[in-house]
């Protein structure tokens, strides 16, 4: 069987991986030019489930590599208000003995270079796919942009948000406009840039609850473990510069209709004017960190989710990760649940390989578990009003005041993170 990926994102290749290990053959076709062309230098939170579902995909040996090039794993999630007052803090620790081991952050470039080790001569690059189209003798075949084609057996769109495969394969699907505005940037982590972070925001990660429905979320990333580490550095020297990125991550989110200028359009410079906009009021170590970050780093988040879809006819052309259930980032599921996707969906295409079932079967019993577990996003809705965080915000404070009920809160909330 020859399965066709599109896509070297974290799905795609996270499929590939498995299958190759398990002896299917396999090759992955990527629009990017190039394997480090800069493919999203922002930070994804693994949680437990997705670590399993990548340890599924992986080698042993891939794995550990994966560890070592995560961050520091959070030791805090704090609630905080924009004055920087707590509102409710979470220790991490509280979430049971392996919570640390399994919550991890990863910058999503350093995570592509881990995933493509060993798939050298299986990924093409400046492959952008153009459509496919399926064969009387049941294979299918890609064509690519640059007058190319490929035939295989299976083809899988992993080609994410704005996939091409989707839109061929399920042209009904259709992505929703969150109503969301969001900023993102990202800065070195100096001695200057720490001393606006508290203790428990530099060890932690923190969610601001601001007034109007405007939050905002501060990542410090920090990988001084393994740089100091002599054994990581003997085991993968090519990885040893992207342990010298210490840095801290912000996003700052908000209603479309309460800001006062579409992002989409703005360049980086812009995009800082408008982020100390929303932030005005906002206490004046949030403000110092978006105003020292280089506008270069500074982006238009776009916050979109899929409208759920009702099950379709299985076929050999499938889809995993953005590519058929966009979410938005806010929620830290996009790349977790694109990972279950690649263990599902590899484990059954090997079913299909060595002839224990037949594959459209194998991808049915794929899709149908997918999207039970894929859908669900809640659409923002901008009506929180002060008087809903005031109360929301009491309610917290009354929590964080009584440590057993935090405790159960929060193993609950990881319990939820981890399987769904
Ligand atoms: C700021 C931000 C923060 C996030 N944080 C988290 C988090 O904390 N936790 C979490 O779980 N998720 C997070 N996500 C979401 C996560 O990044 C995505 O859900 C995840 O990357 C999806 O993986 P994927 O493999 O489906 O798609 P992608 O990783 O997007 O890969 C798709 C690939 O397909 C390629 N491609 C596209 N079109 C074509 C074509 N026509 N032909 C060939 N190749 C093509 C693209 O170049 C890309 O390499 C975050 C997202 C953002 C933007």
């Amino acid at each position: 069987m020859k399965v066709l990926i599109i896509g070297a994102g974290t799905g795609g290749l996270a499929l590939a991986q498995l299958l190759k290990q398990a002896g299917v053959c396999v090759a992955v076709y990527e629009r990017d030019l190039q394997p480090n062309t800069d493919s999203g230098g922002y930070r994804v939170g693994i949680s437990p489930a997705g670590n399993r579902a990548l340890r599924a995909c992986i080698p042993g040996e891939l794995y550990d590599l994966y560890v070592a090039t995560c961050a520091r794993s959070p030791r805090y999630f704090n609630m905080l208000t924009e004055q920087l007052c707590e509102v409710l803090s979470f220790d991490i620790d509280d979430a049971g003995p392996n919570a640390l081991d399994g919550e991890r952050n990863v910058i999503r470039k350093t995570l592509r270079r881990v995933l493509l080790r060993g798939l050298e001569d299986d990924v093409l690059f400046g492959k952008a796919l153009q459509g496919y189209s399926s064969n009387a003798d049941g294979s299918v075949t890609a064509c690519f942009q640059d007058g190319s084609r490929v035939t295989g057996d299976v083809l899988v769109g992993a080609d994410g948000t704005g996939s091409a495969v989707r839109r061929q394969r399920l042209p009904e699907a259709r992505l929703e406009d969150t109503g969301i505005i969001s900023i993102g940037g990202k800065i070195p982590m100096t001695a200057e840039t720490k001393a606006l972070l508290s203790d428990k925001m530099f060890e932690g990660m923190s969610l601001i609850m601001a007034p109007m429905g405007f939050g905002a979320i501060i990542h410090s990333l920090e990988f001084a473990d393994s740089r100091n580490d002599p054994g990581v550095a003997a085991r993968w020297p090519d990885f040893v510069e992207a342990l010298d990125e210490d840095s801290i991550g912000w996003g700052i989110w908000g209603a479309r209709q309460n800001c006062p200028r579409d992002p989409a359009t703005l360049s980086g410079e812009q995009l800082r004017e408008l982020a100390l906009e929303l932030a005005r009021d906002w206490h004046p170590h949030l403000r110092t960190l978006i105003r020292m970050t280089a506008p270069s780093t500074i982006r238009d988040i776009k916050v979109r989710t899929s409208v759920p879809l009702t099950p379709w006819a299985s076929s050999n052309v499938t889809l995993l990760g953005d590519a058929i259930h966009t979410m938005t980032p806010g929620r830290g599921a996009g790349a977790n649940t694109a990972l279950r996707d690649a263990a599902l969906l590899g484990h059954m295409l090997v079913e299909a390989d060595q002839g224990r079932k037949p594959l459209v079967e194998a991808i049915h019993a794929y899709e149908v578990e997918m999207l039970r577990y894929s859908t669900g996003d809640l659409v923002h809705r901008p009506l929180v009003g002060r008087l809903q965080l005031a109360v929301t915000r009491g309610v917290m404070r009354i929590v964080n005041a009584m440590p057993a009920v935090k405790r159960r809160a929060f193993r609950q909330m990881m319990r939820v993170r981890g399987e769904n």
